[in-house]
């Protein structure tokens, strides 16, 4: 998304943010890319989102060989967003199981745009994510916010003058607003085993003795 002051904040591609290998490889060689964990157990497909509103300009199929070139990157998709300071910013999605978008086929920010999984040039699978602008690779780090962890533990170090997105207050969701309001919830017929589980969770949370707990039946 826009900020109020210009600058872009994208939205993770995963619903997980745990960075495996950053713009450079744990070895230290140049990755100019992010690797971002998806396994859970044995499953590897998790849901991939689309960073932020665009147009998907480029989907790729893997021939089933690992080659170095463009088939490195298995099935990929990119996808061309509004230009960045006149320039031309596009997201780039790798190694993917599959993917259910078209060359031409506008998306949204948060879109699914395919699945997570281990095609092309890889040795365990992971989302390689890469962020471009004006044909070169920059690090995704400093167009994401920070709510990311590093699968060594450690901190992630920044190069100079680089630094996660900060948001301007202005484009915080304002508190004390949704939260807060007071919704009713109407439930039911529900059994009784669940009616009894319901109140007893309210009890719990003390919203029979406020009041805020009602039973039609009570
Ligand atoms: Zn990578």
């Amino acid at each position: 998304m826009r900020l109020s002051n210009g600058e872009v904040l994208l939205h993770y591609p995963l619903d997980l943010h745990v960075l495996t290998q950053g713009w450079y490889y744990n070895n230290g060689s140049l990755h100019q890319a992010t690797d971002w964990r998806t396994q859970n157990g044995t499953d590897y497909k998790r849901p991939v989102y689309a960073a932020e509103d665009g147009t998907v300009d480029q989907t790729q199929d893997w021939d089933g060989h690992t080659k170095t070139g463009m088939q490195s990157y298995g099935n990929m998709v990119r996808i061309k967003h509004a230009p960045y300071k006149s320039m031309t910013l596009q997201t780039r999605y790798a190694h993917l199981s599959s993917y259910c978008v078209k060359v031409g086929q506008k998306v949204k920010e948060g879109e699914l745009i395919g699945f997570s999984g281990v095609t092309g040039n890889v040795f365990g699978a992971h989302l390689h994510f890469e962020v471009i602008l004006n044909d070169r690779r920059t690090n995704p780090l400093t167009w994401l916010s920070d709510d990311f962890t590093l699968a060594t533990g450690k901190e992630y170090t920044f190069q100079p003058g680089e630094h996660s997105v900060v948001v301007p207050d202005a484009d915080k969701p304002a508190e004390n607003t949704s939260q807060n309001k007071l919704q009713v919830i109407t439930i039911g017929p529900v059994s009784q085993g669940d009616a009894d589980a319901i109140y007893l969770l309210c009890k719990e949370r003390g919203l029979t003795d406020a009041g805020l707990y009602k039973s039609a039946w009570a």
